[in-house]
C-alpha cells in the first residue's frame, strides 16, 4: 500500500508559478507518503481529517486515497485549481472538499490535522498553522524544516499538545524557496506527530 500510495502520489502535479511570498513548495513524494502512510497505520485518518495549507493537495489526496473524508484549505486560488485538479486526475475528488480560506480564519473541530506550513526561517508564519492546529485538532502530523525544530517544540509546550514522535528526512528542496542560491539544496526536515493532552 505505501508503494502504491507513492507511486499514485508521484503523479500531483507540482507549483507552476510557486509564490515565494506563500512559501509554496510540494511535500516530496516519498515523504507524504510516508506521513500519510504513518497516520493510516496509526488509525488517525478515520475521522475528521483537514489538510491546512493543501498547496498542491498530495496530503489531502494521499489521505483521500486511503478512504478518508477530508477537507483542504488554502489561501491561493491558484493554488486550489491544481489542487482540484490533482484531485480530478487521481479520480478522488469526491473525498476532498477544498476550502478556500486562509487558515487563521478557519474554524472547527477534527481529530486530525495534516499540514506543511510555510517554511519560513522566521518561522512566525508557521507558527500561525500551529496556533491554529493545536486548537483544532486532536492529533497533528507535520512536516517542519529541522532549523526551526527548537521553536516549533518549545511552542507546541506551551500549548495543549505534546510531541509523540519527532523523525528527521533529508530532502531536496526546490531553487523557488526565496534563500537558496543553487538549484536545489539538501535540507532536513522533521516530521513531528503530536496530541492533544487529556
Ligand atoms: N501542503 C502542501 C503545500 C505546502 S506549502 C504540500 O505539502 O505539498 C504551504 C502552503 O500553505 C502553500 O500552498 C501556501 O499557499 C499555503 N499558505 C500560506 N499561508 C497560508 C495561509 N495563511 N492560509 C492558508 N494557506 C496558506
Amino acid at each position: 500500500m505505501k508503494s502504491d500510495l507513492k507511486r499514485k502520489l508521484s503523479q500531483v502535479e507540482d507549483f507552476e508559478n510557486p509564490r515565494i511570498s506563500l512559501e509554496q513548495y510540494i511535500t516530496p513524494p516519498a515523504l507524504a507518503s510516508d506521513l500519510i502512510f504513518t497516520a493510516y497505520m496509526n488509525q488517525d485518518l478515520e475521522g475528521k481529517v483537514v489538510d491546512l495549507g493543501t498547496g498542491t493537495g498530495i496530503f489531502a489526496i494521499g489521505a483521500a486515497l486511503t478512504g478518508a473524508n477530508v477537507k483542504g484549505v488554502e489561501v491561493d486560488e491558484e493554488a486550489l485549481d491544481l489542487a482540484r485538479d490533482n484531485a480530478e486526475k487521481l479520480n478522488i475528488a469526491e473525498r476532498i472538499e477544498f476550502i478556500s480560506k486562509d487558515v487563521r480564519e478557519f474554524s472547527g473541530s477534527f481529530d486530525t490535522v495534516l499540514m506543511n506550513p510555510p517554511f519560513s526561517q522566521h518561522s512566525e508564519e508557521g507558527l500561525k498553522f500551529w496556533a491554529k492546529a493545536t486548537e483544532i485538532a486532536e492529533k497533528i502530523y507535520a512536516v517542519s524544516p529541522s532549523t526551526g525544530r527548537e521553536g516549533i517544540k518549545s511552542f507546541i509546550a506551551s500549548s495543549t499538545h505534546k510531541v509523540v514522535e519527532l523523525e528527521e528526512f533529508k530532502v531536496d528542496l526546490p531553487a523557488t524557496y526565496g534563500f537558496h542560491t543553487q538549484e536545489s539544496r539538501e535540507t532536513s526536515v522533521d516530521l513531528i506527530i503530536t496530541e492533544a493532552e487529556q
